[in-house]
This record gives C-alpha cells, structure tokens and sequence, in this order.
C-alpha cells in the first residue's frame, strides 16, 4: 500500500515521547511536517510549521495526528477535514461529545478518515481480558487509578482549566479499558468531583457505576498519589474467575496465574491500526469511554478540596 505522508501538530510531551518514535519506526510513514507554535522541529519532519493552518495547505499531506490539548482539537480536527486530510485523534478525542459527532459526521461527509485514539486498549491484556470476560457475569470491579500529576504533568496548565478533564485525562484511560473489556455496558450512577478551591477541573474522582448484570462496580481516581503509582482493574465474576489487570493495562493475572507480562506497545498499535484504517478508507470513532466521562460530570457532586499547586 501507498506510504502514508503524516503531519503532526503539538511537539508537547506525547508527540516527543510516542508519536515522533512510532512513526519513524513504522515503515508505513513518512514524517512530512510537524507544527509547533513554539517552533520546535525534528529531524525526520521535511517542513515546519508554527501556524498549523500552513501545515494543512501541504498538497502531499495525507493526515495528521493531532496531538495538542482536547479545547483545541475540534478546530483544527474540522479545519483538516475540509482541507481533505484524515484525522487521528489524541484522547480524549474532543472537549465534549458534540464536537466528537460533529468530527464523525464531517469525515463521512468528506470521505476522509477519522481514529479516536485510546492508547491504553492496546495492551494485549486487555484482549485477553477481554476475552476471559465473554459471557461472564461480573459481580466485582474496582478501577483504582491513582498517580502523582506533579510527575506525569509537570507545568502543563491546561489540564487544570475547564475541558481539561483534570484528572479524568489519566481516567479516561481506565474507563477506555472497562469500555473494551466488560460484556455488558456501564453507566454511571454516582459522581463525586473533588475540584481544588483554586482548579476549574477535578484531582480526584469517586465513581459507581451500574449495568444489567448488577454488581459492585466502582472506580477510584486520585492525582495526588505520592511513592508507587496503581492502574490497576480488579475484576471478579460469578462464574469464578478473578482478573487483575495492572500497569495500565500490560499486566494481566486469571485466578492468581500471570498471562500477560509485557512491555506496552501501544503507539505501535495505535499507528499500525490507523494504516489499515487510511488503506481501507475507513473511520473509527468509538466514543463510549468519553462519554461516560461527560456523564461522570453530568451527575457529578461537586466537593472543595484543598488548593493544588504544581
Ligand atoms: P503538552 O505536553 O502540554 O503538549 C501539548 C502541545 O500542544 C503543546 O506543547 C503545544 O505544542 C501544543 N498546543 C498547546 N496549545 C495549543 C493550541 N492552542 N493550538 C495548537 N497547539 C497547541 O500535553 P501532552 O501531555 O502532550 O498531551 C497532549 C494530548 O495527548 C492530551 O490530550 C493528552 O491527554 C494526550 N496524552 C498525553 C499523554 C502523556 O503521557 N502526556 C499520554 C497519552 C495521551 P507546540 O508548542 O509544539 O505547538
């Protein structure tokens, strides 16, 4: 198949750590621009840009990632569109489910490729999960994802505002892994935000969620989280079987036995899915874990907590 000439927009953290790498160790690519309001470049990319709009008028670009914060991704998603480049989303995909149905409807009506992104899903631990769960019912999970932001998210402001997601942003991690794995939907029932005095978005999160096969289904999302750091998803089922799924998703132990133990490869995943999506002319837009974001903050009980600072 024809080499995909990619452009990214956003150089921040997941473009240098992820992005960068996995396209250049993806023979299926090509790096032709990237754009950095603050003018960072790579050696791979032939262009630069600062304004992402110029990147767009490239007529060789095929797609983009778009690798900047969620409040901005709508516009510069849609400007790509109509500029006839596929779309690959970081997550979350949008800022609300609006802006994502607006994404999936345009990239029909232009013939243009839109991937919503969920890293984390491609863990093969999650497809063995996935998999030991068929036809179960679960009568236990416990998502408990707790991680220290001043590490993970050292100055990086927007997560803070409104629409960042606070910390929701490691969360919809979690809730994109119970989206894939679990054999009958969740909704939430029971949202308590613990917002900063001095943040417009959460630093933790209680969540209880509900599905037709009933159950404790509860997660636990905490960002102040100081020495050894839990992703874990604790699963029990009435037929027996008992799953822990950790480190996000690389570590998956059936009934005690270790089945999975490996290094993550998710961006490879990511880039490898997103080939087959632009060979065949298709989209992939799941939106279930974000919107049970939306729905966490729709019912959500909003509680002061201390303020927060980096
Ligand atoms: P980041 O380090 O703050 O990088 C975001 C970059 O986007 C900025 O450095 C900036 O790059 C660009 N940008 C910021 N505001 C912009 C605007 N208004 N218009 C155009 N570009 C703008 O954040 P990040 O951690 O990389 O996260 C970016 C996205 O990836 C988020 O949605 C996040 O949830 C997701 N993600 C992050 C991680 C992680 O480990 N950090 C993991 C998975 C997914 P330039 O100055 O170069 O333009």
């Amino acid at each position: 198949m024809a080499l995909h000439r990619i452009g990214i927009i956003g150089l921040g953290k997941i473009a240098q750590d992820q992005h960068l790498p996995s396209i250049r160790g993806n023979p299926d690519f090509e790096l032709l621009a990237v754009s950095s309001q603050r003018g960072l470049t790579h050696e791979d990319a032939q262009h630069t840009f600062t304004d992402w709009r110029d990147l767009l008028k490239l007529p060789e670009l095929e797609a983009v990632s778009i690798c900047t914060p969620p409040q901005v991704r709508h516009e510069i998603a849609r400007a790509a569109l109509l500029a006839g480049k596929s779309v690959l989303l970081e997550k979350p995909p949008a800022a609300t489910l609006s802006e994502l149905q607006d994404l999936k409807l345009l990239g029909e009506r232009v013939g243009k490729t839109v991937y919503t992104t969920w890293h984390a899903q491609h863990n093969r631990g999650v497809d063995e999960a996935r998999a030991a769960l068929a036809g179960q019912t679960i009568t236990r999970l416990l998502v408990t994802w707790k991680e220290d932001v001043r590490h993970w998210h050292p100055g990086q402001e927007w997560i803070w505002q409104a629409g960042g997601f606070g910390v929701f942003d490691p969360g919809i991690n979690a809730l994109s892994i119970v989206t894939r794995i679990m054999p009958e939907p969740v909704f939430v029932t029971k949202s308590d935000l613990q917002f900063p005095s001095n943040r417009d978005a959460p630093i933790a999160a209680d969540l209880v969620f509900t599905s037709s096969q009933g159950g404790d289904l509860k997660a636990v999302f905490d960002w102040r989280q100081t020495g050894p750091q839990s992703w874990d998803i604790e699963i029990d089922t009435q037929e027996g079987r008992r799953l822990k799924l950790s480190g996000g998703g690389s570590r998956l132990e059936i009934d005690g036995r270790v089945v999975v133990d490996e290094k993550a490869e998710e961006y490879e995943g990511i880039y490898a899915r997103f080939d087959e999506l632009l060979n065949t002319g298709r989209s992939e837009v799941d939106d279930a874990p974000f919107r049970l974001v939306a729905d966490a903050f729709m019912i959500g009980r909003r509680i002061a907590v201390e303020a927060f600072d980096d």
